[in-house]
């Protein structure tokens, strides 16, 4: 008899998202005509950049003819993508392999893949709070055990606390672990981690021959020169690093679908020899997966050209003003918050430490804006709130003002 996979059952919620829009829309029908404002998801909004529309319409081109039609690609993302992503590194003083490039359809499947490559009684630590898939997809793999309901935490993760009190970038683990994600710049808080932070977790990783999971998802909001982008700009990372991007926030690929895993040849566990883990990668994508959409790729090569970056550059600029604004109009208001800096997300402190989802309900109900419960995102995010500074700017605007005239006290 067919029996499910029982970790499933463990998952402490739903979610997140599913609940945010379930008391939004018993909001607008006890309300009817009340405009809501959205500063939750974090969905682009503003159109794609002329480089990029063109190389996506050049993608669909090349399927209209014999001579440069293609069907299935390289699992891993055909040469142009991976010379492309190579040549952005290289930018930035990083020299990355083609073979250490595998080009997906987006960092959440690989964030939430990556981890079947390594052993299941593997130790998992995740930032708290954290973009959820992390520790999701480790409870259905069954690396959660437990969930505490009292501390908000499964009892087999190790849980990394940022706080405003550690900049909201984590003080190294206290236990052994085998696995540990990092998230930079953060989603939710929107910290980013200085070279010197990177440096003490490579170190760390080296030692205890740990790896870490690297999100960047967020790179091209980094502004401050001094800040790194990519976690292959500290020495020894190659050794130690798994780094995860996307085109979904840099270009505006979030329904388009694109991103990209590098995993170096260096990159060595304790039972296996260098590569062991690129090989086992490869494996697995070309085992689950059959490479991203040849028209995508095109515009995905047009995003990162000197022309597309620039212009992809000045959409994130539209974002990065908005995120000024969200902080500026909260500040003036008397509240504090983080981030929104070199990050498209504003973490705010609810007034008093008020429970997140307490002051949720109250944004929407006194100020009708749409909002994130930091606690959605860990026990750590509790008396937190996430605004999104993804939004067209009227939009945006309109939220912060009425945040200013609507929320009492
Ligand atoms: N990683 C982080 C930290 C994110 O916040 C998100 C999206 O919100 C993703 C990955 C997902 O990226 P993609 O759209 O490429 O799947």
């Amino acid at each position: 008899m067919a029996r499910t996979n029982p970790h499933y059952d463990t998952l402490a919620a739903g979610y997140l998202f599913p609940e945010i829009a379930r008391r939004a829309r018993a909001f607008a029908a006890a309300h009817p005509g009340v405009k809501l404002h959205r500063l939750g998801i974090g969905d682009t909004t503003e159109p794609l950049p002329p480089t990029v529309i063109a190389g996506l319409h050049a993608g669909v081109d090349r399927l209209a003819s014999v001579a440069t039609y293609t069907g299935y690609g390289d699992y891993e993302g055909d040469p142009p993508i991976r010379e492309a992503i190579a040549r952005h590194y290289r930018r930035r003083g990083v020299e990355i392999g083609l073979d250490e490039i595998f080009v997906s359809d987006g960092a959440k499947p690989d964030s939430g893949n990556i981890q079947s490559v390594f052993a299941p009684d593997s130790v998992v630590a995740v930032q708290d709070p954290a973009y959820p898939v992390y520790v999701d997809t480790n409870v259905i793999a069954g690396r959660g055990g437990a969930f505490d309901p009292a501390a908000q935490q499964y009892r087999g993760l190790v849980y990394l606390p940022c706080t405003a009190d550690n900049g909201f970038f984590p003080d190294l683990p206290a236990a052994p672990v085998d696995l540990v994600y990092l998230c930079s710049p953060n989603n939710p808080t929107g910290a980013v981690a200085t070279r010197e932070q990177l440096a003490r977790f490579v170190a760390f990783a080296r030692a205890r021959r740990a790896v870490i999971v690297f999100d960047a998802a967020y790179s091209a909001f980094i502004r401050d020169p001094e800040l790194p982008r990519s976690i292959f700009e500290i020495e020894g990372a190659r050794e130690c690093a798994i780094e995860i991007h996307s085109f979904s926030k840099t270009a505006g690929f979030t329904g388009v679908r694109l991103g990209w895993t590098v995993v170096p040849r260096d990159l060595t566990l304790e039972d296996g020899e260098p590569g062991k883990v690129n090989r086992l990668w490869r494996r697995r994508q070309s085992t689950f997966f059959n490479g991203p959409s040849n028209v995508v790729q095109a515009g995905g090569v047009a995003a990162l050209s000197d022309a597309g970056l620039a212009e992809c550059q000045v959409v994130i600029d539209h974002y990065l003003e908005n995120a000024r604004l969200i902080r500026a109009g909260l500040r003036s208001m008397g509240l504090v918050c983080h981030g929104g800096e070199n990050a498209p997300y504003v973490w705010l402190e609810t007034p008093g430490r008020m429970p997140s989802w307490a002051f949720f309900d109250r944004l929407l109900e006194e100020a009708h804006v749409i909002s994130t419960p930091g606690s959605g995102f860990g026990p750590g995010g509790e008396g937190y709130m996430r605004l999104s500074a993804f939004g067209h700017r009227a939009d945006i605007e309109a939220a912060v003002a009425s945040i200013r005239d609507g929320l009492r006290g």
